[in-house]
């Protein structure tokens, strides 16, 4: 496809997908712009981002390590006075920690006191080396149903994951939760469910004020549950490439 092509075809995408964004925040009487769009670019290559950037997105989600950083590194040389963030948003091995600490804003899939451990380790020596401009964010991943292949825990044991986030002040920052909608049932209840579990967990821990939750799919119902953050992926790039696990 012609550079023109792709960029005209992103534009709209991105264009319509604000537009779902304002009319669900306008429906649910929220204050535009209290949910933020995520533009997920996992499987497509680092000229799409750079296109995106140029059209004014700003944060991107990834979800597999090392083509994340290889793609991220790639932008940054190819515009290095844009200004963007990129979450992780995919399951984190903790052997990748390190590298994964050097370029996520925030890592949103954190659900085990091992993988936290060696974010901490990873953020504290990336932030010695300069490599990063501040903490690294995250988001606890909460297991509605707790499917193993689904990642996540369940709510019962987000408060010592949480304590263990804030132990490491200065080196990590407990931004909130992120969920991802369980496949069977129905998404309203789900994501109901997810809204309910954030605002228990807010008063324990007042500055965790993200919820990310939705998709290309169920954008509307996650910000009408409560949302501050959906994760949009094939409703702006196109269908993901298929690639071998
Ligand atoms: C891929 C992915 C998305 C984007 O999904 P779409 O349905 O393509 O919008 C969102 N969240 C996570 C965790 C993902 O891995």
């Amino acid at each position: 496809m012609s550079e023109d092509l792709r960029r005209a075809e992103l534009a709209a995408a991105l264009a319509r997908a604000r537009e779902r964004v304002a009319a669900a925040e306008a429906a649910a009487g929220r204050v535009a712009g209290s949910a933020r769009l995520l533009v997920v670019t996992k499987f497509f290559p680092a000229e799409d981002m750079a296109r995106l950037i140029d059209l004014g997105a700003a944060e991107f989600g990834e979800s597999r390590e090392p083509e994340a950083g290889r793609k991220v590194a790639q932008v940054r040389e190819q515009l290095p006075q844009a200004h963007f963030d990129v979450d992780m948003i995919g399951s984190v091995q903790r052997k990748k920690a390190k590298t994964v600490a050097r370029w996520a804003r925030r890592v949103q899939s954190v659900d085990s006191p091992e993988l936290l451990q060696a974010l901490a380790m990873a953020a504290g020596r990336s932030l010695e080396a300069g490599e990063r401009p501040g903490p690294l964010g995250v988001l606890l991943q909460v297991s509605l149903d707790g499917d193993p292949a689904r990642g996540g825990v369940p709510e019962s044991g987000l408060a010592a994951l949480a304590e263990q986030v804030v132990a490491h002040d200065g080196t990590l920052t407990l931004d909130g939760l992120m969920v991802i909608a369980p496949l069977h049932g129905q998404v309203h209840d789900h994501l109901a469910h997810a809204q309910e579990i954030a605002e228990r967990f807010r008063v324990e821990f007042p500055d965790a004020r993200e919820l990310s939750s939705g998709m290309s799919g169920d954008l509307e119902a996650a910000i009408a549950h409560g949302s501050t953050c959906v994760r949009v992926g094939t409703a702006i790039m196109g269908p993901r490439p298929i690639t071998s696990p």
